[in-house]
């Protein structure tokens, strides 16, 4: 497995960032991504592909039925997608507005991805992360009890909208199933839903109000597991495992691979806007079918 990663030709990354034709920013797209590619094949790995990171954990012959490679690009691939992400002339990510009801919503046509989770589960810093590559996006929180949360609106260029959910949990307001609800149900370019689930305590009771919602109107959503970072290898694969087993025996939409992620060693995060790219149709992963 490290020895395909280690042939890949960092001059033809290079080329691919030409390609994508967007000029000096896609070159330095792939120069930052080249960077990460000079990394030892370890470190690499552990960044890029953090569940194939804790395979190597397991005890050989007892692998548990962790499904690593449904999803399964190739660096050039993760490559491709971080031009989605760049900010440029061209390919301006923005913060686009806010709304408390689906009606006060954007009418856009481009795809939609949608992120929700309860307060404090690391979203805006996923958003963030996601975003490091354009750095004048501002991802607004908004985190004082009472304080009316929104639905915030993000363009990244001509390729998709992420939609920033409020967090949920004891002191949502009162109205936010009902906003979440409606938007979840009727919005119509939505492509996927991301739920983000604190990984250092597992799914929690109010996580399920989320779960059920995405299961009753069978929406198609993915499990990203957050902070990552802060916990053993022993602890994060425990919960990993077990998360794992409750999205193959209790959920019906949910994308069998987990998504692990850490806003703050940026673990996973390349791997995520890559399968982000594929979801919205703006990138084409061999051998990855979506529905
Ligand atoms: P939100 O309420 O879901 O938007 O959560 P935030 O992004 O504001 O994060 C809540 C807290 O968790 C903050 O103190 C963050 O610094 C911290 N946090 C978020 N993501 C990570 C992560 O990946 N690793 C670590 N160690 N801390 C994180």
């Amino acid at each position: 497995m490290a020895a395909r990663w280690l042939r890949l030709d960092v001059g033809r990354l290079f080329a691919v960032g030409a390609e994508l034709g967007s000029g000096r920013r896609a070159y330095s797209t792939s120069q930052a991504f080249a960077e990460v590619l000079r990394l030892p094949s370890k470190q690499l790995t552990k960044l890029v592909f953090p569940l194939q990171e804790l395979e190597r954990h397991f005890v050989p012959g007892s692998r548990p039925d962790l499904h690593l490679k449904i999803f399964d690009p190739s660096l050039d691939d993760i490559a491709r997608a971080e031009s989605v992400f760049t900010a440029s002339s061209r390919n301006r990510i923005e913060y686009l507005s806010s709304a408390v009801r689906l009606d006060h919503a954007p009418d856009l046509r481009r795809p939609e991805v949608c992120f929700i989770g309860r307060s404090n589960v690391g979203k805006s810093s996923l958003i963030k992360a996601l975003f490091s590559l354009a750095p004048e996006v501002e991802v607004r929180v908004s985190k004082k009890p009472g304080h009316t949360k929104k639905m915030n609106f993000f363009k990244v260029g001509k390729y998709f909208t992420l939609v920033d959910m409020p967090g949920y949990g004891y002191r949502a307001p009162e109205d936010f199933v009902d906003m979440v609800e409606t938007y979840l149900k009727e919005r119509k370019n939505l492509m996927r839903t991301f739920l983000l689930v604190d990984s250092v305590v597992g799914i929690q009771k109010t996580d399920n109000i989320a779960i059920e919602m995405c299961e009753e109107f069978a929406l198609p959503y993915v499990m990203v597991l957050t902070k990552i970072d802060k916990s053993s290898k022993g602890h994060l694969l425990k919960q990993v495992l077990q998360i794992q087993k409750f999205v193959d025996t209790k959920t019906q939409g949910c994308f069998p691979q987990l998504f692990p992620v850490s806003a703050v060693t940026y673990s996973g995060i390349h791997l995520l806007k890559c399968f982000i790219a594929n979801i919205t149709g703006n990138l084409k992963t061999n051998g990855f079918q979506f529905s």
